[in-house]
């Protein structure tokens, strides 16, 4: 797709969903060659499932924009799981203001992120290989936000990310259908961590008559999170709190 036409996909799509302020014509260059170099990457390492333009703008690009509304300026933000940097990669393209710090166990994803930022000279974004319950043993509640998309139940995830997050910042897990269920199944791992729910943000995304159900869930952390949270994964899936 040429950038006349992704701009106009990528305008279309954002300005259906309210999203259209984030974007200007600096961005939207800077979305346009992530999203090929995404493709082009992806021909030789498994990163994504969804390769066509119209699908990168909407499910990956517009779903993680929404996130920009939630974060304040010059805010410091960690994404547990990143893959192949969503929401890292566009919420730093959309809000150059903000210091992301994007976290993944795998290399290969954390490689590509890297390689991504330097092609595309994008400067606040830091990318780290490790497991977010080693990395949360020397960076306790070093951020103001955290986030994850696609990662885990909201109840196992809260344990991965709530340490990380100061008190007085907050969680903004990125979930789909069935996030109320989830919101509930998390209210004794919220509590134990030291969090409490705001408000979960329940919204629609629709493109090219496709649409996403879709929740924010904005969990406040008001107190620390005790010494022993994380635990080792599999004692995080074994007896989740
Ligand atoms: N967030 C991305 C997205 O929405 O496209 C990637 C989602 S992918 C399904 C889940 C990612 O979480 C994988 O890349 C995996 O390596 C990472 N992951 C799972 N558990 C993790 C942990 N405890 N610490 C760090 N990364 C983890």
């Amino acid at each position: 797709m040429i950038f006349e036409e992704f701009k106009a996909s990528l305008y279309g799509c954002f300005g259906q969903n309210g999203l259209s302020t984030l974007l200007n014509e600096e961005n939207a260059e800077k979305l346009y060659a992530f999203a090929n170099h995404l493709v082009e990457t992806n021909k030789n390492v498994n990163l994504t499932a969804i390769t066509d333009m119209n699908g990168i703008i909407f499910k990956h690009f517009a779903d993680c924009a929404v996130l920009c509304s939630h974060i304040n300026k010059g805010a410091s933000v960690i994404d547990v799981g990143c893959g192949a940097g969503f929401p890292s990669l566009p919420l730093a393209i959309l809000r150059p203001d903000i210091q992301i710090t994007s976290l993944d166990s795998t290399a290969k994803k954390i490689n590509f992120i890297n390689g991504a930022a330097q092609k595309l000279s994008i400067n606040n974004i830091t990318a780290i290989v490790s497991r977010a319950e080693d990395f949360a043993k020397d960076h306790r509640e070093g951020f103001d936000y955290a986030t994850s998309r696609a990662v885990a139940r909201l109840n196992i995830l809260c344990e991965l990310c709530l340490p990380l997050v100061k008190v007085g910042g907050s969680f903004l897990p990125l979930k789909a259908s069935k996030a109320q269920e989830e919101i509930d199944e998390a209210q004794d791992a919220i509590k134990l961590l030291g969090g409490e729910i705001k408000k979960a943000y329940f919204y629609e995304l629709a493109f090219c008559g496709e649409t996403l159900e879709r929740c924010i869930a904005e969990i406040a952390k008001t107190s620390r999170s005790l010494d022993k949270y994380p635990r080792m994964y599999s004692q995080i899936l074994k007896k989740p709190l």
